[in-house]
């Protein structure tokens, strides 16, 4: 077997290949074939993706301008003889690099560990049934069902096919989708023209089809070439490329000064050692080298705390972009509403119905509106082609009726075995032998039924879709008459305004041997009902509309359904847009309205519409485009194939995790594992939440380089001694952030989060209000850590307490300052000191630190540190409460809205 593997298996026809693999193309593999199987060939997994190796991501961490001058700094203090300074340093770097190593795996972790958790699934034929299973199941041999909306499991060699093009793309770079058949092609032919195979990852955009695999794992034809794969460890954002953008701009300003600085010592003569280690202080101490890295962690924190509210954050930007959202259009069916359809009325033959009972239970009646006696052979036919076209099923969990495949068509079944019919008999008299599936875009579905007499389609759809194959229309009797469009355009309409989603339904016999084709299925038809279902609004949505319209985001429903059942089922949920309500002064958009529009007058109009019906998923590409170009920041829902434009186009692309399709999900930024549409509006919630620690983080931390910077410019243009060194500036920068600024990104989000409106995307990250009270704390740590100094050399300290006493101004002003930046607006007391017991261990932790660098005698060798007394604390202490309260005076004063 191992060596069948290895075949040009797009040079041998179908048959011959399955022959080869032992399979029976209508049967699959039994269960003792696929446990050898899987025991011969593993998993149908690819390992060695593309990405950086462990050894790369930690060798990069040198990889940074700020190590740059430290090992430089580390090399010169060696050759001046400074063996400790050197060493510190050094091991400094190392420290650094194996903490940013360790914290950029986590992030990465975090990443990969959700991307594994929405692994594919397959449609397999197994033992003559269609299950579905983790795609890692797949072994060579086994019979895979493929239709529009799937990721290709594994390379197959295509049995049989109809209508089916696959996206390759990710294979070949061909943007346009490749119909695919049989048949065998020349062994020389190249992959990109191998009309007879489906590629492990490529993406059925069209149709369906059925494959025998013929390689799994890395033997697939992207698993040779590993590398092309993405991998889903993209850590940049936005934001962080802004931010490394602004340090590397600093770096050399700094340099700048650092070079000035180097020249002025020298034209004063003073010690080359002295001058150089000035030198390095300013570039170590005022460069924000760490930044971009802290945000990643923050933002991958916010990553995985999304997913505990069941978002799956595919792309790290999303984290960032979601709490800027301005605009949510979301699906109607199962996101907004439980996708638990019952039928509840029918019109056929004249007559309408009402049928009893809830859920998938088939307890219930079809009993006349009307009084209507007799028989109805429209309502018989009506009934049988819901039964008949139709790929769901009904099964008993834990003694309940569930519903497997779509609801809609669930519901269907239910209403049929409500009037009698029986499902497994139905489908035995009627033969399937053909079939359309249903896709969004033509919003129908058709199916070929093998009787003695004849052949038999049934179409079932979109009423204005159906009805547009009907010429007439069966009475109760069975006799066909012309159709009677008004009638049941007005009996839609009754049922649509009730919210109830309304299909059509038809039939027409055809000569034997004839197939479906798209182009001729729908023609011809004599309609025979309608069945309206409902879809009750979900409750939890109806809250999440609210808080969201609260919050300054809009709302709009983007449905393919009828546009007053959308326009019921909106007034249900709330949904308005700004100044007009629903059904009042404010319509309801259907896709032809839009398709009439030009691009401008669209944007125009479309931030005034909540509800979109009838809209084609290339009209929500449109919709998208018209609100951005009004400015808006836009997540979009999405679950089908054509979503998948929309999805990218949007700022937020949001997939549904159990009915999407695996093309949405690849081409969306967030997946919601719970299809709700209330976990959008959670989502944006923590977005908001994270962007605003993220700010507090950088207003924390600024503050220490600048002043930093600031004492070391002011000891070199008065031409005094250094207040820190470079090592004791080391110290601060990296235990402060790891132990004092890490914490704020488990800031608990602040109460009133969703009152505020969502932060304009053009508006700087920090304010004024927020710039200010950087410059006032770099001031006041200027100000209390050089006074102290000086005042301690005055008073006849040794150099070593002084920069002691320094130093601990600096870490002891940072950690009061970070009780500050939990809010820009509440006081601790507020917030409530034990709502983020984060910040009291990292206090805490980082107190205990100081006392060791203060006191340990190796610490006191390693930085140059001397022990301090009990009124050098006061001191120092009483700088931190000053600090603490100029700013919490200085918050009452303004307000910032973050
Ligand atoms: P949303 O876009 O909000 O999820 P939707 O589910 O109604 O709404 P589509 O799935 O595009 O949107 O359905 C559009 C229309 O097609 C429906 O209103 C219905 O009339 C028809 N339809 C839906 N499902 C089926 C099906 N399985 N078979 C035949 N017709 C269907």
């Amino acid at each position: 077997m191992e060596t069948l593997l290895d075949k040009h298996w797009h040079q041998i026809e179908s048959d011959e290949v399955c022959k080869l693999l032992s399979v029976q193309p209508d049967k699959g593999l039994d269960d003792f074939e696929i446990d050898r199987r899987q025991k011969n060939f593993g998993a149908n997994v690819i390992t060695g993706k593309k990405g950086k190796t462990d050894l790369e991501r930690f060798l990069l961490q040198f990889h940074q301008p700020l190590v740059y001058i430290l090992i430089v700094a580390g090399i010169v203090t060696g050759f001046l003889g400074e063996w400790v300074d050197s060493g510190v340093i050094m091991a400094v770097v190392l420290v650094n690099a194996v903490v940013g190593y360790i914290q950029e795996s986590k992030a990465v972790k975090a990443l990969d560990s959700l991307s594994a958790s929405m692994g594919t699934e397959a449609m397999v034929l197994r033992s003559g049934q269609k299950i579905r299973i983790p795609a890692a199941e797949i072994v060579p041999g086994d019979i895979v069902l493929l239709r529009s909306g799937d990721k290709v499991p594994a390379d197959l060699r295509i049995v049989s096919g109809k209508e089916l093009r696959i996206d390759e793309s990710t294979l070949t770079g061909e943007s346009l989708p490749v119909a695919k058949n049989e048949q065998a092609v020349n062994r020389e032919t190249v992959l990109a023209e191998r009309k007879g195979m489906a590629f492990a990852g490529t993406l059925v955009s069209y149709g369906q089809g059925k494959g025998v695999v013929v390689s799994i794992g890395n033997k697939t034809e992207i698993g040779r070439i590993s590398g092309m794969i993405d991998s889903a460890d993209e850590l940049d954002t936005p934001l962080t490329k802004k931010i490394t953008r602004f340090s590397h701009m600093l770096l050399i300003a700094i340099m700048v000064l650092a070079g000035a600085s180097f020249v002025l010592g020298l034209m004063r003569s003073e010690p080359i050692s002295e001058i150089f280690m000035a030198a390095v202080a300013l570039a170590v101490g005022a460069i924000p080298e760490g930044l971009p890295a802290a945000v990643t962690i923050i933002l991958a924190l916010g990553v995985s705390r999304m997913a505990e509210r069941k978002a799956i954050i595919r792309k790290l930007p999303a984290v960032e972009t979601l709490g800027g959202t301005t605009v949510i259009c979301s699906d109607k069916t199962g996101t907004l509403t439980e996708n638990q359809m019952t039928v509840q009325e029918i019109r056929s033959g004249g007559h309408s119905y009402i049928v009893s009972g809830t859920g998938y239970s088939s307890e219930g009646s079809v009993t006349p509106a009307d009084g209507s006696q007799g028989d109805n052979k429209a309502l018989d036919e009506c009934l049988r082609a819901g039964l008949l076209c139709n790929d769901a099923k009904i099964y008993m969990k834990d003694g309940r009726p569930m519903v497997e495949g779509d609801p809609t068509e669930g519901a269907l079944i239910v209403s049929a075995e409500k009037y009698g019919f029986k499902h497994q008999q139905e489908h035995e008299a009627f033969k399937r032998v053909d079939e359309l599936p249903f896709e969004s875009e033509w919003q129908y579905m058709s199916t070929l039924h093998e009787l003695e007499e004849g052949r038999i389609a049934y179409v079932k759809g979109a009423v204005e879709k159906v009805l547009g194959c009907c010429k007439e229309m069966m009475l109760p009797s069975g006799e066909v008459v012309e159709l009677d469009r008004d009638t049941i355009i007005a009996a839609q309409h009754e049922m649509a305004s009730k919210g109830l989603r309304v299909l059509a339904f038809a039939r027409k016999k055809v000569r034997a041997n004839e197939q479906l084709i798209r182009a001729d299925a729908c023609m011809g038809m004599e309609f025979v009902g309608l069945q309206g279902m409902i879809d009750p609004p979900r409750e939890e949505a109806k809250a999440a509309i609210a808080a969201c319209q609260n919050a300054g985001v809009r709302v709009k429903m983007i449905t393919g359904d009828h546009a007053l059942t959308a326009e019921a089922i909106g007034l249900r949920l709330g949904l308005r847009a700004p100044g007009c309500d629903i059904g009042k002064d404010c319509p309801v958009m259907t896709g032809r309205e839009i398709a009439e529009l030009s691009d401008k007058e669209l944007t125009e109009k479309v931030s005034d519409i909540p509800v979109f019906a009838r809209v084609s998923p290339e009209q929500k590409l449109r919709l998208v485009m018209a609100m951005q170009k009004n400015g808006d920041v836009c997540a979009m829902t999405g679950d089908g194939v054509n979503d998948a434009p929309a999805l990218k186009q949007a700022d937020i692309g949001v997939a549904m995790g159990i009915t999407g399709t695996e093309v949405a999900k690849e081409a969306a930024d967030m997946v919601l594992t719970d299809d709700n549409f209330a976990t959008i509006q959670a989502a944006v919630e923590e977005g908001r939440g994270v962007f605003a620690n993220l700010v507090k983080f950088i207003a924390w931390t600024l503050p220490t380089n600048a002043g930093e910077g600031l004492v070391i410019l002011t000891a070199i243009l008065f031409g005094a001694t250094l207040p820190i060194l470079p090592v004791q500036i080391l110290w601060i920068n990296m235990t402060t952030a790891a132990c004092l600024g890490m914490m704020l990104a488990f800031e608990p989000k602040e109460p009133g989060i969703m009152d505020r409106d969502p932060r304009d995307p053009d508006r700087p990250i920090l304010d004024k209000t927020i710039l200010r009270r950087i410059g006032i704390v770099s001031l006041l740590l200027l100000v209390c850590a050089f006074g102290l100094f000086k005042w301690e050399l005055i008073n006849g300290a040794t150099v070593e307490k002084a920069r002691t006493m320094a130093v601990n101004v600096f870490v002891v002003l940072e950690a009061f300052y970070l009780f500050n930046s939990r809010s820009f607006k509440r006081s601790p007391f507020e917030l409530g000191f034990t709502t983020n017991k984060w910040i009291l261990g990292g206090f805490t932790t980082m107190m205990v630190l100081q006392l060791i660098f203060t006191y340990a005698p190796f610490m006191n060798t390693l930085f140059s540190s001397a022990p301090i007394n009990l009124l050098d604390w006061i001191k120092i202490l009483a700088c931190g409460l000053a600090v603490y309260f100029i700013v919490e005076f200085d918050k009452k004063r303004t307000s910032s809205d973050i």
